[in-house]
């Protein structure tokens, strides 16, 4: 089967995959961003299937340098796990996103806030309390903080990620594994590890139209979650076909440029308190 949009792998930026000494800069600018702290984060909504209702916002980190405009998140993150930044970037990630919930908590907005963990944080001994702690602090109730987890990171290393999922999952945090259907997990696998909600990648999302085995796998995915008790987030939806067939085979949630692309959390506070067309 053909994944579009190469199986969830970073594009290739032709100014940013130059040679060795640019990526040498980039890092060294990337330590410098880290310190500073020029990273901003935007939000990405996801939506309830049938009410159409916001139920999470997404942080999706963003790096506006200087010189070279937008740095994507598939150039620099895979850097800074790389180099040893990504702990730093990542815990700023967390305090960040629980900040904005708070202060969307205050002005009546009750969604979800999401954040991406690298497999480095989720091996980080303290990342469950630093994560209690950030929650407490904010007043922020666990079960509205999710932490999006890919699968492949969740099963290498199965014994210090279970263990990071159960922590988690007793701290009351919602746990979602994300970019499903990439990393030829196990059934038996997957109910191992305690998960709440489990995100579809967006390659099987864009094959919908044209693939009946992308078909065939979605649906296998739903229905295989919801025999786990796991709510299905569909990623990536981009056109209305896409959201009638996810929507048909029983997705709960939906995500995608279709419905909002990442926005500024100013922005994403108007639209989901904005009646929006059904
Ligand atoms: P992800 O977690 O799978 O996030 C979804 C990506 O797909 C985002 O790209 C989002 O902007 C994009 N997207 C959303 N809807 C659509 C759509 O309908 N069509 C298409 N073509 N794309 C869509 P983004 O923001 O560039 O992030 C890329 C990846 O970088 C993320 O994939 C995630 O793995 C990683 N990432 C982003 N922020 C963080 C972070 O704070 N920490 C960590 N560890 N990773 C992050
Ligand atoms: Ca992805
Ligand atoms: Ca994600
Ligand atoms: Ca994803």
């Amino acid at each position: 089967i053909k994944l579009c949009g190469g199986g969830g792998q970073s594009e290739y930026h032709p100014d940013m995959g130059a040679g060795l000494r640019d990526q040498a800069e980039l890092l060294q600018e990337l330590r410098l961003a880290a310190e500073r702290q020029q990273f901003k984060l935007m939000y990405q909504p996801k939506i309830d299937a049938r009410s159409l209702q916001v139920t999470a916002a997404e942080a999706l980190l963003r790096w506006h340098h200087p010189k070279r405009g937008m740095v994507p998140p598939s150039v620099f993150i895979p850097l800074a796990e790389r180099h040893g930044l990504i702990g730093q970037i990542g815990q700023w990630v967390i305090e960040e996103a629980c900040r904005q919930a708070q202060q969307w908590r205050t002005r009546g907005l009750r969604m979800r806030v999401a954040v991406n963990l690298s497999g480095y944080q989720l091996r980080q001994d303290d990342i469950v309390e630093r994560i209690e702690g950030l929650l407490r602090q904010h007043r922020i109730p666990p079960e509205r903080f999710t932490c999006e987890i890919t699968e492949s990171v969740a099963m290498e290393d199965t014994q210090v990620t279970r263990r990071a999922f159960e922590r988690l999952r007793d701290a009351g945090v919602h746990v979602s594994i994300d970019d499903f259907g990439t990393g030829y997990s196990s059934l038996a696998s997957l109910r191992r590890l305690p998960a709440a909600e489990l995100k579809i990648d967006r390659a099987f999302v864009c094959d919908l139209e044209g693939s009946s085995d992308a078909q065939s796998i979605v649906q296998a995915i739903v229905q295989m979650a919801h025999t786990m008790g796991l709510r299905v987030v569909a990623e990536g939806v981009e056109t209305p076909a896409q959201r009638d067939a996810l929507v048909a085979m029983g997705c709960d949630e939906l995500q995608g440029y279709l419905f909002a692309k990442p926005m500024s959390p100013q922005a994403l506070e108007l639209w989901a308190t904005d009646d929006r067309p059904t």
